[in-house]
């Protein structure tokens, strides 16, 4: 619990409240972020709502104020849970993870880097130089991946289309030493088409800053979707320069950045080829692009003209024939070259970062322990007006998160309960296994559903996969189709499934489902950019190097690399000691006054805050250390102010407890004295301020 700092700003853990109801939690929600107070605890939580201006707390004296303190001794902050978990890192040698939710715009990313800025500004105070040239290219990573990873949507100016989990390696001094950087699902379809009023990719719009790099001149991108995406603005030719250093500082060589900006370049391109068919071929419009890929690449033209055109398939008896494209097939080609160089531009940038950041020779007989703090930001959960692939996926990760949340939040109550001695007494709370297996579990679910539908040879289009859904599914609890349902108007009958997610229900539409998860890429493309007489890029495409006859494994589906992904970063997360940052977005008109009461509580209710009040408060809403609770309360009783002379901290304690009456709400740990209602501890505050 966190020093009351006034009930004029509301109370500073909600395990506080009087009664764990909506009603009570929105109050002190929105009381506290009028009051300015934007971080509030649940215990160890922080819930932290945006506040869409800047605000004067995240300083060199704010830094100093939180360093080494315990959480209860200031006001709510991320500084406090960056501490807790620094301090469990450095003292107790645990690795740690802070895992940072909540929707569209309402804070991560931020949230993320004021703790790495936290975390940076409290080691090495020795200032050793290679530890300031790790922090300084974990920092700077940040610039470079939000710059090619973020981009400009209707809910968030700087939003974050790629899940992102870091991890910093620390010595037995408590100093970096390095770290890691799993991404997570980047949102390629971005790169070829936005919707009204967004952008692409930041990074695109820094492109023209260095088109010096090609011979064309062109005033009109298709892939940038805003008309005058050429006139560059202000912003982004500062963001350039930024992202430019950036590379610079974390070690991209000369030849790598350039080759980062002609793969720019040729996607966009891309984005301007056109195709025309005389009825018998089918051919490019202009031959003037084709050269200036092949000059961007590093190719040969008449290559980039084959694979562009042309599909190199393996007959059953092993003959390889080319397969003139259509128009259409060329078009669909071109897409997933564009957003497969895009994607692997990322991951390369990502890996690049990672090969100089990681950790080298650390040898932990000479060095100690090698621990590590985790940061994962990652989007929340989404419901749209349509909600399509990337709906599913995202939602399903959010399940997965809200499944470890439940049972780490629950198990480290447990733990803590048998270290000190406590009886353990179960907690009812909703397990969503049963929404996770519905996606997920092996031959049933609708990730294996889906997948068996991409491998089934012929035409299998998104309508029959999900007639297999629905028949299936149709006896689970948490699936619903238009046909069980026919009276539900929302629903199409071609189109909708339901699944109910623990956060609410989401309608998604199959269309496009099926090329999603193939996520097909001709063969061609690969072959040419691996035969690249650029090293950057052909290193990019190491699987270019298979002729046609030797594919022949089917790669796996973007559901199933997903899974497989999601799958391992719990794993990561699971045998760490977590943290909690759930953020809340006030509104949505980015306004730094306006609480929106039905949005905020919709929050509320997705993100299971009150269930996390509960479970908190189910056994005792607040401990604390003997030498502590006794140093905050003893001059509330005759027998311990100023000083007390019974054998121990734990039996002053109890005669506190005693003077005040309630000893039959608490119990006695090894180290800590548990109370279950938080009523008591008002008592002995109030008790304190009269004093
Ligand atoms: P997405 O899921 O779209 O990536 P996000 O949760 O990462 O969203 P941010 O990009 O962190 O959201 O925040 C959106 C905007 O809100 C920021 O660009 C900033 O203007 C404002 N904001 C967020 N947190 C703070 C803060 N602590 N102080 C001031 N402004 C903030
Ligand atoms: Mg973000």
């Amino acid at each position: 619990m966190a020093e009351l700092e006034g009930l004029e700003f509301g109370k500073s853990d909600f395990v506080l409240l009087d009664e764990v109801t909506m009603e009570q939690f929105m109050e002190n929600l929105k009381l506290r972020f009028e009051k300015g107070r934007i971080y509030t605890y649940i215990g160890e939580v922080v819930v932290s709502v945006n506040p869409y201006r800047q605000m004067d707390i995240y300083g060199k004296d704010n830094i100093e104020a939180y360093r080494g303190r315990e959480l209860y001794e200031n006001p709510p902050h991320l500084y406090a849970v960056s501490d807790a978990a620094y301090k469990a890192m450095k003292r107790r040698a645990k690795d740690t993870c802070i895992v940072i939710s909540g929707e569209s715009g309402a804070g991560k990313t931020e949230a993320s880097k004021y703790i790495m800025q936290y975390i940076a500004a409290i080691t090495n105070p020795s200032q050793r130089a290679e530890v300031e040239s790790v922090k300084n290219v974990l920092l700077k990573s940040n610039c470079v991946l939000e710059a090619f990873g973020n981009a400009k949507t209707n809910r968030n100016d700087n939003s974050s289309r790629f899940g992102k989990y870091m991890d910093i390696n620390f010595n037995f001094n408590g100093d970096p030493t390095g770290g890691h950087i799993n991404n997570y699902l980047l949102e390629k379809s971005r790169v070829v088409h936005q919707q009204g009023g967004e952008r692409n990719f930041h990074s695109f719009y820094q492109v023209n800053c260095s088109l010096h790099f090609c011979s064309a001149h062109l005033f009109y991108f298709a892939f940038l979707f805003d008309l005058f995406a050429f006139q560059t603005s202000n912003n982004d030719r500062s963001s350039h320069k930024a992202v430019l250093s950036a590379l610079e500082v974390i070690g991209f060589s000369k030849e790598e950045i350039t080759s980062v900006y002609q793969i720019l370049a040729t996607i966009l391109l891309l984005g301007n080829m056109q195709f025309e068919s005389d009825g018998e071929s089918v051919n490019i419009v202009g031959q003037e692009v084709v050269n200036h890929i092949s000059e961007l690449t590093a190719t040969d033209p008449e290559s980039v003209n084959k694979s562009l055109l042309y599909r190199t398939v393996a007959t059953g008896g092993g003959e390889v024939i080319e397969k003139g494209h259509t128009e259409q097939d060329a078009c669909f080609g071109r897409d997933a070259f564009a957003k497969a160089l895009y994607e692997r531009l990322f991951g390369w940038i990502v890996s690049r970062i990672n090969s100089i950041i990681e950790v080298k020779d650390y040898d932990p007989v000479l060095h100690g322990k090698n621990t590590v703090i985790g940061v994962l930001d990652i989007y929340g959960f989404e419901i749209f007006d349509n909600n399509s692939f990337e709906q599913f996926c995202i939602n399903y990760c959010n399940e997965k998160l809200q499944q470890l949340f439940i049972e780490l939040i629950l198990r480290q109550e447990q733990d803590e309960y048998q270290r000190e001695g406590i009886t353990w007494q179960h907690i009812e709370y909703f397990n969503n296994q049963i929404i996770v297996d519905l996606v997920e579990q092996a031959h049933k679910g609708i990730i294996s559903i889906l997948d068996e539908a991409c491998l089934t040879v012929g035409k299998v289009t998104d309508t029959v996969c999900l007639d297999s859904m629905d028949t299936k599914l149709a006896q689970h609890p948490h699936y619903t189709s238009r046909k069980l349902s026919p009276t539900d108007k929302s629903m199409d009958f071609q189109k909708h499934f339901r699944i109910r997610h623990y956060a609410g229900d989401v309608t998604y539409s199959v269309e496009g489902f099926l090329d999603k998860n193939k996520d097909l890429l001709f063969q061609d493309f690969k072959r040419l950019m691996y035969n690249s007489a650029n090293p950057v890029l052909k290193e990019m495409w190491p699987d270019g190097h298979l002729s046609i006859t030797e594919v022949t494994k089917r790669p796996l589906t973007a559901a199933t690399l997903f899974k497989n992904s999601i799958v391992a970063l719990v794993d990561k997360l699971a045998c760490k000691e977590p943290y909690y940052v759930r953020c809340i977005k006030p509104n949505e008109m980015k306004s730094p006054v306006l609480f929106d009461d039905a949005r905020c509580q919709h929050q509320v209710a997705y993100l299971g805050l009150l269930e996390n009040v509960r479970v908190r408060r189910a056994g005792f809403a607040y401990r604390q250390l003997y030498a502590r609770f006794l140093q905050r309360y003893k001059m509330t009783c005759e027998y311990t102010w100023p000083n007390h002379l019974m054998a121990s901290d734990r039996e002053a304690v109890e005669a506190i407890v005693i003077q005040h009456g309630f000893q039959d709400d608490v119990a006695y740990g090894q180290t800590k004295l548990f109370v279950r209602t938080p009523r008591s501890l008002f008592t002995l505050e109030q008790e304190r301020n009269h004093l």
